[in-house]
């Protein structure tokens, strides 16, 4: 018969066992997920803006939770949300921000020029958006293929030339588009691979749909940027995982495909271009900057587990700054307002509770935002207008990584003694 420690034994490990298998299993890996990277807590979809009807119902939010895998070091967050709801009416179009633009412009000029692109070649890019990038390829008389899930930023494409497949992309896709004959001579996708729930699918979908010679490249936020610079704002429920170039390489390797080159790129706080091929096509050898960036991913702990856990109080600390900023600022009667209304923002401003409490609005560039309001905190959004007629003293740049367009394109309000705020890395006034 069995005693009563036993008995309690018993129930204390069924209870373990319960609790470890809710825990998530790695998206590359399939480890389980036991390490946290950060907790922002409980978030409204930093996409979902409200109408002015929509403020007196219930709001979902879900829960921010980072993990790290401590076998692959992919930091990575559950897909509490399914891509077909975030994306299929996205408010995003590319195309309002000019920096983002001239990017994408310079970037087709680069791969023409590298890889000698013509009217042969197929240019196929993995969310396309509104066409912001794939219109320069038209411009130059290269074939394009665009693939993009939300059906209400395609029909902009088209009228950019674009011709664009409404579809989410993976193998099925990657094998539809080969039967009909269509494979990529450069592969490209800015910004998704970070947003992919079946990580494994999507990349395997990619080394279908490219050509035997082909080149693939890739842009996301790098880890090693976030890390350093408290770029915590860039988590969102709609970026499920976070990359370093050593965990992007095992991943693509994984699916046969080798990555050559790395570019170190500012756009979106700092990010990494990968340039990959087919593990068989050995015309394209590892250019010195793929073996520079391992080696100092290496030796700065991207392989240990110490590294990724000192992350999260780097961020509470970044927290009290900023709200002690805030209320510094509102205790001497000071007027504060938004410029933008970013993902980013919205991780932010809720993680941190600032509301119309400290924020009496934002401003955005894109008219599908005006007169709504912040997911959560529930911050009105105006046209940038707004900021002339109000005259805030101080402006609190949500969209950081364009801090240099936003400050030039707005130093008017220097002529009331208006000052920009930046509170990523760490709270700073330009004057
Ligand atoms: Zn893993």
């Amino acid at each position: 018969m069995a005693t009563v420690d036993q008995l309690v034994n018993d129930s204390e490990s069924t209870a373990k066992m319960l609790r470890e298998s809710v825990k998530p299993l790695c998206r590359f890996c399939n480890t389980r997920l036991q390490h946290t990277f950060v907790d922002l807590g409980m978030s409204p979809l930093c996409e979902s803006f409200l109408s002015s009807t929509q403020l007196n119902q219930m709001e979902p939010f879900y829960p921010l939770h980072v993990h790290v895998c401590s076998n692959c070091f992919l930091v990575q967050l559950e897909a509490y949300v399914s891509p077909e709801h975030i994306f299929t009416d996205y408010a995003y179009f590319s195309s309002y921000s000019d920096s983002w633009l001239a990017h994408a412009k310079a970037y087709t000029e680069q791969m023409r020029n590298r890889f000698s692109l013509g009217n042969s070649s197929l240019v196929v890019e993995v969310a396309s958006n509104d066409g912001y990038l794939l219109q320069y390829f038209v411009q130059q008389g290269i074939p394009v293929l665009g693939i993009e899930p939300a059906a209400n930023v395609a029909p902009e494409a088209v009228k950019k030339g674009v011709t664009t497949l409404v579809k989410f992309f993976g193998t099925e896709t990657a094998r539809e588009l080969t039967a009909a004959g269509k494979q990529a001579d450069l592969l490209l996708g800015n910004n998704v691979l970070a947003q992919v729930p079946d990580l494994n699918d999507f990349v395997a979908g990619m080394k279908i749909l490219l050509k035997p010679q082909g080149i693939l490249t890739m842009e996301f936020p790098h880890l090693q940027r976030l890390m350093e610079e408290n770029q915590f704002d860039t988590i969102y429920h709609e970026h499920f995982s976070y990359f370093s170039s050593l965990t992007a390489e095992k991943i693509f390797a994984a699916h046969g495909l080798t990555l050559f080159d790395v570019e170190e790129i500012p756009t979106h706080g700092g990010s990494l271009r990968i340039y990959g091929r087919h593990a068989e096509d050995v015309s394209k050898p590892a250019s010195a900057r793929v073996i520079e960036l391992r080696a100092r991913e290496e030796s700065a702990g991207y392989r240990r587990m110490e590294t990724y856990s000192q992350f999260s109080e780097q961020v509470k600390e970044t927290k009290r700054k900023l709200l002690e900023f805030l209320i510094q600022a509102k205790a001497r009667g000071k007027k504060i307002a938004g410029y933008g209304a970013p993902g980013k923002g919205n991780t932010l401003l809720n993680y941190c509770a600032i509301r119309t409490d400290f924020l009496d609005y934002t401003v955005d560039r894109n008219p599908y935002k005006h007169g709504k309001f912040l997911p959560g905190t529930h911050i009105p959004i105006y046209p940038p207008e707004h900021i002339r007629e109000t005259r805030p003293d101080f402006l609190l740049i949500l969209p950081w990584n364009l801090k240099d367009e936003i400050i030039k394109q707005n130093a008017f309000i220097r002529e009331w003694g208006g000052k920009f705020v930046v509170p990523i890395p760490e709270v700073r006034i330009h004057e």
